[in-house]
C-alpha cells in the first residue's frame, strides 16, 4: 500500500495530536462526488480518532445523488448559513482544504479562509497548486481523486487502517467512483483498484453506492439528457470537437435541479473520433463551461486561457460573464486554426 513521505505524515500527525482542537473541512464551489466523498470521509475519520469539533463546510448546494453519504447532515452550506460557516473558519485551529488548490475556487469561503489564523492543509490532485496559501501541501496529480490521496494519507499516519470504518470507506469509495466516472477515466493505475478493494473489505457495498449515484435520475433529469442528445448536440466541421449547450429557459422547462446536468459533457466525448467536448450552461449571470478531452489535449490550459477556469488535463471548467452565444462563439474560434487539437 502506498505511503506519503515521513516528513509529511509526521506533520499531519502533529496537527492531529490534540483532539480538543477545532477542525474545519472545506472544498470547492459546486461540490462534486470527490469533494463531498473526501470531505465526509475525513469528517468521519476525525470523529473516529477522537475529535469532538469537526465541521465540514461547502460553499454552495450540491446534487441530491450525493446527499445519502454518512455525515451528510453535518455539512454546513455557506450559501444558506453564511454566518455559521464564517464562524467555523475563523475559530478553527486546523482547516483541511480538499479537492481544490486556490482559495478562489471556494467562492466566498475563500475570502474568510485567507483571514483565518488556522493551520491550512491542502489535500488535492489538481495541477498547479497555489502553495503560498497553505501551510502544508499534499498534492499529487497522479492519483484518481482526492479521496484516493486521503486514503494514502490515512494509511501513512495510521497504518493498520483501524479507524477506516464502513462509513469512512463508503465516502472515500464514492469519491473515487465519481472522479473516475465509475472506473472509466483516470483508471489505469493499479493502486486505485487496490485502494478501492481495501475499501470494499472495510464494508463498502459497491453495488449500493453505484445505484445511489448513477441510478437515481429524476424523470425530468433523464428527459433533459434526451433533449441535450437529440436537439442540442453540435459537432464542429473538424469532427473532433463537439458541444452541448443549455439556456436558462431550457433548464427551467425541465425543472432543472443542482446536479441534473452532471455528466452531460461526457456524452459529447463518447462519439467516436471526438477528442474534445464542451458543455455550456446559462447559470444566473454567467455561463458555466465544462471541458473534457482525450489523450494529451490539455483542457486545463484552454479553461485557464479562455474561460477564467482550470482543472485537470482531461477535465476542466470555467465561466464567462458574456451571453451563451458569445461563449459558444469564443469556443468555436479556438478551433478555427487547424492544429489546435494537436497544439493545445
Ligand atoms: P466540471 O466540468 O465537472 O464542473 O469540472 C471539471 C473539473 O474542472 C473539476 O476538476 C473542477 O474542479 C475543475 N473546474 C471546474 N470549474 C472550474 C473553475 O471555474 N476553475 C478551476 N480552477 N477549476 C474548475
Ligand atoms: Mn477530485
Amino acid at each position: 500500500m502506498p505511503l506519503l513521505n515521513t516528513k509529511t505524515s509526521d506533520l499531519v500527525k502533529s496537527y492531529l495530536q490534540d483532539k480538543s482542537k477545532k477542525v474545519a473541512i472545506i472544498t470547492h464551489v459546486n461540490p462534486d462526488g470527490d469533494a463531498i466523498g473526501s470531505s465526509l470521509g475525513l469528517f468521519e475519520y476525525l470523529k473516529n480518532i477522537g475529535f469532538l469539533t469537526v465541521s465540514p463546510v461547502v460553499p454552495n448546494d450540491y446534487a441530491s445523488f450525493l446527499k445519502w453519504m454518512p455525515g451528510n447532515r453535518e455539512i454546513i452550506n455557506a450559501n444558506d448559513s453564511t454566518d455559521s460557516a464564517e464562524k467555523v473558519l475563523l475559530e478553527a485551529d486546523v482547516i483541511f482544504c480538499l479537492d481544490f488548490n486556490h482559495p478562489d475556487r471556494s467562492g466566498k469561503l475563500g475570502e474568510v479562509f485567507i483571514k483565518t489564523k488556522a493551520i491550512k492543509v491542502l489535500i488535492d490532485h489538481h495541477p498547479q497548486p497555489e502553495e503560498s496559501f497553505f501551510d502544508l501541501v499534499i498534492s499529487d496529480t497522479e492519483v484518481s481523486s482526492t479521496a484516493e490521496l486521503l486514503f494514502i494519507l490515512i494509511n501513512s499516519i495510521d497504518n493498520d487502517l483501524s479507524y477506516i470504518n464502513t462509513n469512512v470507506a463508503t465516502c472515500l469509495f464514492a469519491g473515487i467512483l465519481t472522479d473516475t466516472g465509475a472506473f472509466s477515466y483516470a483508471s489505469n493505475n493499479p493502486q486505485t483498484y487496490i485502494i478501492a478493494a481495501s475499501l470494499i473489505e472495510k464494508g463498502v457495498n459497491a453495488l449500493d453506492v453505484n445505484r445511489k449515484i448513477y441510478d437515481t435520475y429524476s424523470e425530468n433529469r433523464l428527459r433533459l439528457l434526451g433533449y441535450c442528445l437529440s436537439d442540442k448536440l453540435t459537432v464542429l466541421p473538424n469532427k473532433k470537437v463537439a458541444y452541448i449547450s443549455l439556456s436558462k429557459k431550457e433548464l427551467e422547462k425541465y425543472g432543472h435541479k443542482e446536479g441534473d446536468t452532471e455528466g452531460v459533457v461526457n456524452y459529447a466525448l463518447s462519439i467516436e473520433g471526438i477528442e474534445l467536448a464542451a458543455f455550456f450552461m446559462e447559470n444566473n449571470d454567467e455561463i458555466k463551461i465544462s471541458l473534457r478531452s482525450r489523450h494529451s489535449i490539455d483542457v486545463n490550459k484552454i479553461a485557464r486561457t479562455h474561460f477564467n477556469g482550470g482543472g485537470h488535463v482531461n477535465a476542466s471548467g470555467g465561466r464567462v460573464k458574456t451571453g451563451l452565444k458569445d461563449a459558444i462563439a469564443k469556443f468555436e474560434k479556438i478551433f478555427e486554426s487547424d492544429n489546435i487539437i494537436n497544439n493545445t
